[in-house]
C-alpha cells in the first residue's frame, strides 16, 4: 500500500481524499495554491506543499510543479480529485513515466472514454446504445448542417472535450446551426483548449441516470447501482439521488448492464462512472463516461456502504475490489445538495467571501463533505461550490424530510448560498412526486425564486 499520496485538489474532495488517507494509515500530503494555503485541508493535512498562485493553471493544472512537489516529498501516489487534471491523459501518462502512481484509470483508457466522441465510437461498435448523431468531428459549420439535416432536428452540438455542462449548444433547426457552432466552439477552446464538435440528437427533456462502477486490474468489474442526476441547471447537476426512483425494475436492470458491458468494452479499471439520458418512452443513450470519481459519488456511498474513494485507492496500488457484485445491495435512499456560495436572486452570481458563523447539521443518517470553517475566506478563483450536504433513510419520502431539516439546520453566514432555494425545490410537488427530468429548473426556477425574492423581501421589512 502506499505511504503518502500527494492530494491534487483543493476543497471539499481534497477533505474527502484526505480524509481516506488519515483512516487507510496513509499521509496525505495536499498541494495547494498560495490562495488555498489557509484552506481546511492545508490545514487538516500532516503535511502541505504550495504549487503556485492562485490561478488554475498556475497551480492545481500546473503539472510539473505537481510532479515535482510529489517526488520531492516521496509521494508514491497522485490523487486527482474531480475537475482540474483529473481527465487528463498526459498528465495521468507522466505520473506514470515519473514512478507515480496516478490514482485513476491508465492514460489510455483516459484517452479512450475522456474524450467523448472517441468513447462514443467505441460504444457503438460494442453494441452500447449511443445518442444517434454524427460518425466524427463536426469540420466546419456546413459539414455540421449537412450532419444536422441527416440526424434531424433537433440537434445538440457538444465539445469533445467538454465537461461542467459547457461547450454545448443546442439548434432547433438550420438557421441555429451557425450561431450554435460558433459559441460552442469558442467556449470549449476557452475552457478546455479545445475547440473539436460533434453533434447528438436533442433528446427532448430527457432524465439523466449515471451508473457507478469499480473495476480493479485483474478485470473484475462491477456496478453499485445509479443516480438520478436531473436536477440541473445550466447542464450542471444541482441535486442527486440514489436509486432513481423513476425506474421499473427491468429499465433499471437493463441500464445497469449495459453499463458495465461499456466498462468492460473499455478495459475500464478505478472508479467511474457511465452516463446516460433516458427518455420518457424508457429508451436509454450512453452520452459520456467519466473516469474519476464524481462530486455526487457520496449517495452510493449511502446506499452501498462501500467507500468508493478508499476502493479506488487500493486499486490504484494493485489491490483487488474488497468487494463482489453480490456483496452489492441497495439499503435505502440517499440524496445530495450541492452547497454553492451565489445567489438564486441575483442571476446565481458566485459569491466569493469570508465565511463569518458556521453551522454544519448533523443527527442520524447526516453526512457533510466540506472544507468550510468559521473565518474561511471563499476563494473567487474556483468553483463556487463549498460543500455538500448528504441525506440517507429508508425510502425516498423519508430521505426528503431529513433534507429538508438538514438544510434548516445549516446556517452559512457572510455569503449568500443557495439552501434556501434548494429548501424550496424539496417542497415542490412535482420534485416530491420524482417529476424531474432535465427541463425542470427552466420550467419550475422562476416560481420557486419569485417566492424566496417575495419571502426576502417581507423579512427586510
Ligand atoms: P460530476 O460529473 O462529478 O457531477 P461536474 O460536471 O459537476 O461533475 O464537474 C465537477 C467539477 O469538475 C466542476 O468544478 C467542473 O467545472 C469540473 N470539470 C468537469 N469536467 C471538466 C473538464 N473536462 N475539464 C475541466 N473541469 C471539469
Ligand atoms: P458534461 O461533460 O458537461 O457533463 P454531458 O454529455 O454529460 O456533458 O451532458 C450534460 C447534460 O446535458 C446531461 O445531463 C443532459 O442534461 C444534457 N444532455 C447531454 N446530451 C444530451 C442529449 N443528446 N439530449 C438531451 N440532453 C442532453
Ligand atoms: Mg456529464
Amino acid at each position: 500500500m502506499f505511504k503518502r499520496i500527494l492530494i491534487a485538489n483543493r476543497g471539499e474532495i481534497a477533505m474527502r481524499v484526505l480524509r481516506c488517507c488519515q483512516e487507510m494509515g496513509i499521509e496525505g500530503v495536499v498541494a495547494c495554491s498560495t490562495a488555498d494555503r489557509e484552506s481546511l485541508p492545508a490545514q487538516m493535512a500532516a503535511q502541505s506543499v504550495c504549487i503556485g498562485p492562485p490561478p488554475a493553471d498556475k497551480s492545481y493544472l500546473n503539472e510539473n510543479a505537481l510532479l515535482e512537489a510529489a517526488k520531492r516529498l516521496h509521494c508514491d501516489a497522485i490523487h486527482p480529485g474531480y475537475g482540474f487534471l483529473s481527465e487528463n491523459a498526459a498528465f495521468a501518462e507522466k505520473c506514470e513515466e515519473a514512478g507515480i502512481v496516478f490514482i485513476g484509470p491508465s492514460a489510455n483508457i483516459i484517452r479512450r472514454m475522456g474524450d467523448k466522441q472517441t468513447a462514443r465510437s467505441l460504444m457503438r461498435e460494442k453494441g452500447v446504445p449511443v445518442v444517434p448523431g454524427s460518425a466524427g468531428f463536426l469540420d466546419s459549420v456546413e459539414h455540421a448542417l449537412a450532419e444536422a439535416e441527416k440526424v434531424g432536428y433537433p440537434v445538440l452540438l457538444k465539445a469533445t472535450a467538454g465537461g461542467g455542462g459547457r461547450g454545448m449548444r443546442t439548434a432547433f433547426d438550420a438557421s441555429e446551426v451557425e450561431k450554435a457552432f460558433s459559441e460552442a466552439q469558442a467556449e470549449a477552446q476557452a475552457a478546455f483548449g479545445n475547440g473539436a464538435l460533434y453533434l447528438e440528437k436533442l433528446i427532448l427533456n430527457p432524465r439523466h441516470i449515471e451508473v457507478q462502477i469499480l473495476g480493479d486490474k485483474k478485470g473484475n468489474i462491477i456496478q453499485l447501482g445509479e443516480r438520478d442526476c436531473s436536477l440541473q441547471r445550466r447542464k450542471q447537476k444541482m441535486l442527486e439521488e440514489s436509486p432513481a426512483s423513476c425506474l421499473d425494475d427491468k429499465t433499471r436492470q437493463a441500464i445497469l448492464k449495459t453499463a458495465v458491458k461499456a466498462a468492460k468494452a473499455a478495459g475500464y479499471y478505478s472508479a467511474g462512472t457511465v452516463e446516460f439520458v433516458l427518455d420518457k418512452d424508457k429508451n436509454f443513450y450512453f452520452i459520456e463516461m467519466n473516469t474519476r470519481i464524481q462530486v455526487e459519488h457520496p449517495v452510493t456511498e449511502m446506499v452501498t456502504g462501500v467507500d468508493l474513494v478508499r476502493e479506488q485507492i487500493r486499486v490504484a496500488a494493485g489491490l483487488k475490489l474488497s468487494v463482489k457484485q453480490s456483496d452489492i445491495v441497495i439499503n435505502g435512499h440517499a440524496i445530495e445538495c450541492r452547497i454553492n456560495a451565489e445567489d438564486p436572486t441575483n442571476g446565481f452570481r458566485p459569491c466569493p467571501g469570508k465565511i463569518n458563523f458556521l453551522h454544519f447539521p448533523g443527527g442520524n443518517g447526516v453526512r457533510i463533505d466540506s472544507a468550510l470553517y468559521a473565518g474561511a475566506e471563499i476563494s473567487p478563483f474556483y468553483d463556487s461550490m463549498v460543500g455538500k450536504v448528504i441525506v440517507h433513510a429508508p425510502n425516498r419520502l423519508e430521505a426528503l424530510r431529513r433534507m429538508r431539516r438538514a438544510l434548516l439546520e445549516t446556517v452559512i453566514d457572510g455569503i449568500p448560498v443557495n439552501t434556501d432555494f434548494l429548501y424550496l425545490i424539496l417542497f415542490d410537488p412535482d420534485f416530491i412526486m420524482g417529476k424531474v427530468d432535465v427541463s425542470f429548473m427552466d420550467t419550475h426556477m422562476d416560481a420557486l425564486l419569485k417566492y424566496q425574492k417575495d419571502s426576502e423581501k417581507k423579512a427586510d421589512k
